[in-house]
């Protein structure tokens, strides 16, 4: 099927920017962005970020409030703090051996910046690539992975996969069938991250006295190194 599978990729490939690099420190920005954010929302926000930080050292050296700030709008700033702390490894020891050792990087990224950076033959899962896998019951190499992303990106979709749609069809024993509806994530709209992200937000532009903040919001954010509490007032940390 991998054959298949790379002569309809050939003729079908997103466009993205983090395809045309190599560069480690620009595919972990790109995965981290990635995690939990729409490759549609990312575009932009990974070229703005590598044209301010283009390398691990840069974002090193980049005090960690800016890098707070750089965040906002991407949702889960925790991932802000973990690729700063990364880059600070990166920038201190170099790119360690087990890439799982970095700061926010499990299995799933590690293996995506092995193989898109570093060329190893691993093959990184995320969901998508892990419905193809499970629906075709095939194997596929490494240099599969982005046609693997893309095909269950566009036509092997959770919901209502478009199997007329599929070059794997005629070897597909999943052929027409449709997943079960998931559990949906709960709404964001007045849950505790909402009131979390919109303290981190206005905390962004000025410190604002603790008295006026969202208790809870306050020990989490600070909790997580997003904001330090000083002199009365919560602040991104320095
Ligand atoms: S034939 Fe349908 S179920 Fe099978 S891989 Fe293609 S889109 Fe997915």
């Amino acid at each position: 099927m991998e054959e298949l599978l790379q002569a309809w990729y050939r003729a079908n490939e997103r466009d993205l920017p983090w395809r045309r690099t190599t560069d480690p420190y620009a595919i972990l920005v790109s995965e981290v962005m990635l995690q939990q954010t729409q490759v549609e929302r990312v575009v932009t926000r990974y070229l703005d970020w590598l044209e301010r930080w283009p390398t691990a050292d840069a974002l090193a050296a980049a005090p960690t409030a800016d890098v707070i700030r750089a965040w906002q709008g991407l949702g889960y700033n925790r991932r802000a703090l973990a690729l700063h702390r990364a880059a600070r490894h990166v920038a201190a020891h170099g790119w360690p051996g087990d890439l799982t050792e970095l700061p926010g990087v499990g299995p799933y990224t590690a293996a995506a910046v092995r193989n898109f950076a570093f060329g190893d033959d691993v093959l990184p899962v995320d969901v998508n690539v892990e419905r193809v896998l499970r629906r075709t019951q095939d194997a596929f190499t490494g240099a599969a992975a982005q046609a693997l992303m893309d095909l269950g990106a566009t036509v092997c979709l959770a919901r209502i996969p478009r199997c007329d749609a599929c070059p794997l069809a005629a070897r597909c024993p999943s052929r027409g069938t449709r997943d079960e509806p998931t559990r949906r994530q709960s709404p964001f709209e007045g849950s505790f991250r909402q009131r979390r992200a919109a303290l981190l937000r206005a905390v962004t532009t000025q410190a604002k006295h603790v008295d006026e903040c969202d208790e809870d919001a306050v020990h989490s954010l600070e909790r997580d190194g997003l904001v330090v509490v000083d002199g009365g007032l919560v602040r991104l940390p320095a």
